[in-house]
């Protein structure tokens, strides 16, 4: 008998499709055990763990005594886009004009944005796996179908070309990439963009889309390029993604821009002005004074999270059972934990999968570390190496312990 007035909460189809994530499931078990005490280590979060530069805050509470406190135009302030567009210029050797860029709340509402404004039901959206998980449930909110292609490790889990085309139909609105990447740290050079662009520009319904928001965390000798400035062919459908969070640590300010042609990024401002409007004006100002002020300390920090990469892969590397490919950038490790598949804890558990290891890690020895099943690649686990490196060593012996008991 069906109820018409029953008062059960039924969510959308669109959000019932989107489970609650293991990595919100890993958050609150850890949250757990600290509350009961135990030192857990938590090298989960893509954040990090600097604090906002001084002379962005400055000029902060100079926005706000300057009465920058109204509402703004609406996907972004001429200040700030004038900021964007000199950012791209210095960094990338690329022009956009103000109504080519949008601001949002975070890179993340941009890419929804870009979404909502783009995908009709059963829209194809190809991503390369292992990816930010987020990508595949923004997909599926803006009733789109992601379509994962599996990225090998000796490819250093990078696109292969060939797989792309193949995976292209009359369906595929975008190809969602990320470089550096959330959750590999592996990054497109020129030489492995081309082949991936020379496919896009063969399928002409298929826009790019390109998160660039690592691109300041590059380490080595990797040398780091905008997409679109390697193929203007494509810049009539390419989205370049990017934001403050991640550069200039300043993830709650929730800044993030796009730019793009002026078509999509019209569009994508009437999604923003029926949800949010523009985003907040005291952080739009930050952003400005983010973008256009001193830079040393994004290079010092970039230096700095070289060196715990070097910390973190080496000390994987040294655990039998764990291998680790050095990443060219973003601050994530992606390890591979196949050689403890099929081992047992002490207490007689077997280790089926790395969501198994990653909970063993977690409720054994003290360490939040999120698996790799949940970016859509088993088995390996992501490693957050944004903690001090007192932490990131202290984590890397219970690891090491961990693998060492198993049988
Ligand atoms: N893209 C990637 C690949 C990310 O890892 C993140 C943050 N986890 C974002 C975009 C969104 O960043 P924000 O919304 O803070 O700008």
């Amino acid at each position: 008998m069906t109820d018409t007035h029953d008062e059960t909460f039924r969510p959308a189809r669109r959000i019932a499709a989107i489970g609650v994530s293991e990595i919100l499931r890993i958050g609150a078990t850890a949250a757990r055990l600290k509350r009961e005490g135990r030192p857990v280590i938590v090298l989960g979060a893509g954040e990090p763990d600097f604090d906002t530069p001084e002379n962005v805050k400055e000029a902060a509470w100079r926005a706000i005594r300057a009465g920058a406190t109204k509402y703004t135009a609406l996907d972004g302030t001429a200040d700030l886009k004038a900021a964007i567009a000199e950012k791209f210029r210095r960094d990338n050797a690329l022009d956009f004009a103000p109504e080519e860029i949008t601001v949002g709340a975070g890179a993340k509402q941009v890419i929804h944005n870009a979404l909502m404004a783009t995908l009709d039901e059963g829209d194809e959206v190809i991503l390369a796996a292992p990816y930010w998980t987020s990508y595949a449930d923004m997909v599926a909110i803006a009733g789109g179908v992601p379509v994962p292609i599996a990225c090998r490790e000796e490819n250093g889990f990078r696109l292969d070309a060939a797989d792309l085309e193949r995976a292209i139909t009359p369906r595929t609105r975008w190809l969602m990439l990320n470089s550096p990447s959330n959750p590999t740290g592996s990054a497109y050079g020129e030489a492995e963009l081309r082949p991936i662009l020379e496919v896009l520009k063969r399928h002409k319904q298929v826009w790019l889309m390109s998160d660039e928001i690592y691109e300041h965390l590059c380490y080595g000798n990797f040398v780091f390029r905008s997409a679109v400035s390697l193929a203007p062919e494509l810049r009539a459908r390419t989205l370049t993604i990017n934001g403050v969070s991640k550069s200039y640590a300043m993830t709650g300010w929730r800044i993030g821009y796009g730019a793009g042609p002026r078509e999509l990024i019209a569009a994508m401002a009437v999604v923003q002005s029926q949800s949010t409007s523009n985003p907040c004006s005291v952080s739009q100002a930050a952003a400005v004074e983010a973008l256009t002020g001193p830079q040393q300390v994004v290079e010092e920090r970039r230096l700095s999270f070289q060196r715990r990469r070097d910390l973190v892969v080496d000390g994987l590397n040294a655990i039998p059972g764990i291998t680790c490919r050095r990443p060219e950038g973003a601050f994530y490790t992606y390890s591979s934990c196949a050689g403890l598949i099929g081992r047992k804890t002490p207490s007689g558990q077997v280790i089926d999968s790395d969501t198994a290891f990653c909970r063993y890690l977690l409720e054994e020895h003290d360490v939040a570390v999120v698996p790799g099943s949940v970016f859509g690649l088993a088995p390996f686990f992501r490693i957050s190496y944004a903690a001090a490196e007192s932490e990131l060593r202290n984590a890397i012996d219970r690891i090491a312990r961990a693998a060492a008991v198993l049988q």
